[in-house]
């Protein structure tokens, strides 16, 4: 096994996710297997209980473990299925050594920051790939260095690293080399002080990945390389990508950083083939047409909170040589000013997931636009439930029909509490979480789409459509073409005479990938396309 380390100084945000999963992307088309595995250093279990405010989207795996959406990056760039295992958090490690302190596992002993704890973190870097074949683990550390909190866990990469042997770990340093615009000058000297601090906790960088607005000068190579004591060729340039994330690998590759690790940790030496890749990058640069999708959300502003959605919108585009114009339209705008307004020649509406009160009605208003108005309408999770509550204001005249989680006194509470969530009390992890089954429906649009059966979507919800009021709904025009294997639960909806209106309980976004597009994003994206 090879391991590599990436950390980040500087500032957060600089794309570390990013990088390692572009790095990922590189040794696999070099015919590796590698597996990406991310370090975070916060004191919450997982991500699943933070605000997108807070944290950006979280992101569901199939086992139902709520991760950090740099492992969104992760299953989007390689071809890996990643598990709890992959996302680690403080919270995870103190709890679990909280645990065994009161077990009695630790009797007699002072149980202590080294070695207990940077001892299981440097278990969950070895248990990691059990049970799974693979060549190289890329392990990444969130936060910056020179934070307390993540300090335990550079200690415990120090410390593997000198068991591992050094020919078999590789460290690479993401740094931001700023420009500063009246000197007219990149200035190393952040990048500097940072890797002073790495190497003060024991840490040499193999690499420097230098993440930039401009390019590098050999000059300023040089001065980086001297001071940070790295070679000039592994003084790396990532710039800001003009286009498309997807780009990453190929500007990493055209650095050379993939032909470094490898030689480094003595893997074979054949190059990464990118051409399948180059060729996507190529449709998502320079789609013959374009179309606009409309968002209806509430974290608007924030680029991260609905990342996979966006990613899942790409990937489509290009599926159909199709370049998306987002038109993100915020959910109590839409309320106060009428969905028309901001939506109108829109080709698409899409309403994505979301929790709480919040900017409901606006969510219920765009809905109800895209029903009349015919234009093209995608609804996930809670856009399902927001289509089945305008439905049926709309179109069962059940005027104050609602979700039972925004109007616990609704007489018609079309969107109601899981049955199995009744008894949960305790918030963490306690939704319904991860893949299940969903049988489609012969006939329907969904199982055209699919192609399929049965699939398996990933999930992340409390409440559910109410069964109550199925039949009455079914002879109104909707169309259940999704269902639970027993039939209890409602899993994607169709809306009867309309071009394309479909929502899922479940989330598709988070299982797109750059040449597999979802199934029901390349509908709808098809959709919006002929509706151009
Ligand atoms: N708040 C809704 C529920 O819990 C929808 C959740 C979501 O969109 N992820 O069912």
């Amino acid at each position: 096994m090879k391991y590599i380390f990436i950390t980040g100084g500087v500032i957060s945000s600089l794309g570390k996710g990013l990088t390692a999963a572009a790095l990922g992307t590189l040794l696999e088309h070099r015919g590796l297997r590698v597996v990406l595995q991310k370090f975070d250093p916060y004191l919450n279990v997982d991500p699943g209980t933070m605000s997108p405010y807070q944290h950006g989207e979280v992101y569901v795996l199939d086992d139902g473990a709520e991760t950090d959406l740099d492992l969104g990056h992760y299953e989007r760039f390689t071809r890996g299925r990643l598990t709890r295992r992959n996302n680690l958090t403080s919270g995870q490690i103190y709890e679990t050594i909280l645990l065994q302190e009161r077990r009695g596992d630790y009797l007699g002993k002072t149980v202590q920051v080294v070695p207990h704890v940077t001892d299981e973190i440097k278990k969950r870097i070895r248990g990691v790939t059990d049970g799974c074949s693979a060549d190289v683990l890329i392990t990444e550390v969130g936060g910056t260095t020179g934070d307390i909190e993540g300090l335990p866990f550079l200690e415990a990469i120090r410390q593997f690293a000198l068991e591992a042997g050094p020919e078999n770990v590789f460290f690479i340093h993401v740094t931001l080399v700023p420009y500063i615009s009246v000197a007219g000058e990149l200035k190393t000297k952040p990048t500097q002080q940072s890797v002073a601090k790495l190497r003060e906790i024991g840490i040499q960088p193999h690499a420097l990945v230098c993440r930039s607005e401009k390019p590098i000068a050999t000059p300023v190579r040089r001065k980086i390389s001297l001071f940070c004591n790295v070679p000039v060729e592994a003084v790396i340039e990532e710039r800001d990508v003009e286009h498309t994330i997807y780009e990453v690998p190929l500007m990493l590759q055209r650095e050379k950083l993939d032909e470094l690790a490898c030689r480094h940790l003595r893997l074979p030496k054949r190059a990464a083939r990118m051409a399948p890749w180059r060729r996507f990058v190529r449709r998502v640069i320079s789609p013959k047409r374009r179309v606009k999708i409309a968002v209806v959300g509430k974290y608007m502003d924030l680029q991260d909170a609905y990342k996979s959605i966006y990613e899942a919108l790409t990937h489509a585009g290009a599926w159909h040589n199709l370049g998306v114009d987002l038109v993100t339209a915020d959910a109590e705008e839409i309320k106060k000013r009428g969905p028309a307004r901001k939506l109108k020649g829109v080709h698409g509406i899409l309403i994505p997931g979301g929790f709480g009160d919040r900017g409901i009605e606006g969510k219920i208003a765009a809905a109800g636009y895209a029903r009349r108005t015919k234009v093209p309408y995608l609804g996930l999770c809670l856009g399902m439930q927001v289509a089945v509550i305008e439905f049926a204001r709309g179109v069962a005249g059940l005027k104050r029909a609602n979700s039972a989680e925004f109007d616990e006194a609704t007489p018609d509470p079309v969107i109601s509490l899981l049955e199995e969530q009744r008894a949960v009390r305790r918030k963490g992890a306690s939704m319904r979480l991860g893949a299940w089954p969903c049988r489609l429906v012969s006939g329907t649009r969904a199982a055209a789409l699919y192609g399929k059966r049965t699939v398996r979507e990933r999930h992340r919800h409390r409440y559910e459509f109410n069964n109550a009021y199925r039949s009455r709904f079914e002879q109104l025009g909707m169309v259940f073409s999704g269902v639970s294997p027993r039939n209890d639960l409602v899993e994607i909806v169709e809306i009867k005479g309309h071009p394309w209106f479909m929502a899922c309980q479940f989330h598709p976004e988070f299982q797109s990938r750059p040449n597999r597009p979802h199934p029901l994003f390349r509908g709808f994206l098809g959709a919006a396309g002929a509706a151009a």
